[in-house]
């Protein structure tokens, strides 16, 4: 760090970040990424919450509001990835309860969308042999199956779908299905205003990164639910974006999911596809895998108001943590954390009008790949890299060592 410091002036960033740090293997990474490829390289104003299960606990998790809350007034956050508890970490920390998800809170305090893509480098080919480019995925994040009710049913009767205007005004009623024996039942819904905030934030993303946009529903088989689902969309388009698209030269493309599917597996990628809640939950775990790894995929979620928070796509790397606890050395992957800091001072240096910020998050960001690309890599990569007498698997630290060489060299 001393060497450090005599040999780089320090990069200013001039607006606080909103740094929220998290749990287990990615707390203990995170720490390392901090000091040995930020600190000694910035002067960054750090706006911290801890958001450790255990400080969480102790704060009956009111953390995780004033986290979401500094977002807002500062604009840009960065976010480790945190433990969801469930029974067993109750016990395991000795919790006070089962606390809510905190990317479900905070979620629901930016009313986001959450953009997820690929982390791509050159000797980890897709499985997918065509997709040289990235597919971006962006997730609806509200309702359809995870805002559901059901019902067991235990035999004959009449189910019934039913809506009661609050004024006053006639009930609808639809048969659903004369059940002769028992079955299942679910109710979903959804609201034109989330979904015209997905929209909207979907037209804007592509639009900044100039990506096609692709959207898809299965609205001949629902030709109400999904059919507005589509007909929103059009409708932002039409309003607010078909002049920018042509004049940008970008296209807005919709079709059904099954063909959007079947083309995806065909193209060369590079497009923005905007998903429903459960397509975007199954189809972006496709992609991490396809692309290579989960922890080559990094996450942004963009609030209408134009607030960003940048994360890892992948959870804690909990059985990884059990084996540092022991004292055992890991082979753990902190690209997508490493992206995360990067695409959140990209992103600060953007609305700050400081170059130089942008500038060192690009460096850093090529330094990391072309560590990858030499051959020096951790191990859920070395499994899927293209092989060569060059790869070598190494430990966390070496490898962020490893980047920070390259680093130090583009900077001076
Ligand atoms: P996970 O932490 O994503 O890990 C699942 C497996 O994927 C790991 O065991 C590891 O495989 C591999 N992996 C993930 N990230 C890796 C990395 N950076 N480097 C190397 N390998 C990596 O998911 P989980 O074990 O199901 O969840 C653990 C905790 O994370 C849970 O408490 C959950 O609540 C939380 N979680 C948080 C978030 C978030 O904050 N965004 C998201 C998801 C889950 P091997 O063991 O085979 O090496
Ligand atoms: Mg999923």
């Amino acid at each position: 760090m001393n060497k450090k410091q005599k040999t780089h002036e320090k990069i200013t960033v001039k607006t606080p970040l909103v740094e929220i740090d998290g749990d287990e293997m990615t707390r203990v990474m995170w720490q390392w990424v901090k000091e040995k490829l930020l600190l000694p390289y910035l002067d960054m104003p750090l706006e911290y919450y801890d958001l450790g299960l255990k400080h969480r606990d102790e704060t009956n998790d009111q953390v995780t509001m004033d986290a979401a809350n500094a977002i807002k007034k500062y604009g840009v956050g960065v976010k480790c990835a945190t433990i969801t508890p469930n029974k067993d970490r109750v016990k395991e920390y000795n919790l006070k309860k089962e606390w809510p998800s905190p990317n479900g809170t905070i979620r629901a305090q930016l009313d986001g969308t959450v953009f997820r893509s690929p982390i791509l480098v050159k000797n980890i080919p897709p499985s997918v042999k065509t997709w040289t480019k990235p597919i971006h995925i962006g997730r609806h994040a509200y309702g359809d199956i995870y805002k559901n009710q059901e019902i067991r049913v235990p035999g004959a009767g009449t189910a019934q779908l039913v809506f009661k205007p609050a004024d006053g005004s006639a009930v609808i009623c639809q048969t659903i299905h004369e059940f002769k024996g028992p079955g299942i039942i679910q109710g979903i819904h959804n609201t034109d205003k989330s979904i015209q905030s997905f929209a909207k934030a979907c037209f804007t993303y592509a639009f900044d990164l100039k990506l096609p946009l692709w959207f898809a529903t299965k609205d001949t088989i629902s030709k109400t639910y999904d059919a507005r689902f589509r007909q929103i969309f059009q409708d932002e388009y039409e309003k607010n974006w078909k002049q920018k698209y042509e004049d940008g030269g970008i296209e807005y493309f919709f079709t059904l999911i099954d063909d959007a599917v079947a083309r995806i597996m065909k193209s060369e990628g590079g497009m923005l596809w905007a998903c429903k809640n459960y397509d975007g939950d199954v189809l972006s775990d496709m992609l991490g895998s396809a692309y290579g790894s989960l922890a080559m995929m990094t996450s942004v979620l963009v609030s209408p108001q134009g607030f960003f928070e940048y994360e890892a796509a992948h959870g804690t790397v909990q059985k990884h943590y059990y084996k540092y606890m022991k004292g055992e050395k890991t082979s753990s992957n902190p690209m997508a954390l490493i992206f995360a800091w990067t695409g959140a001072l990209k992103k600060r240096g953007e609305l700050d009008h400081t170059p130089e910020v942008v500038d060192f998050a690009t460096k850093l960001e090529q330094a990391s790949l072309e560590t990858i690309e030499s051959g020096i890599m951790t191990g859920d990569l070395l499994r899927v890299a293209t092989p060569s007498s060059k790869n070598k698997q190494v430990y966390t630290e070496e490898f962020i060592d490893a980047i920070d060489a390259r680093l130090d060299k583009k900077l001076l």
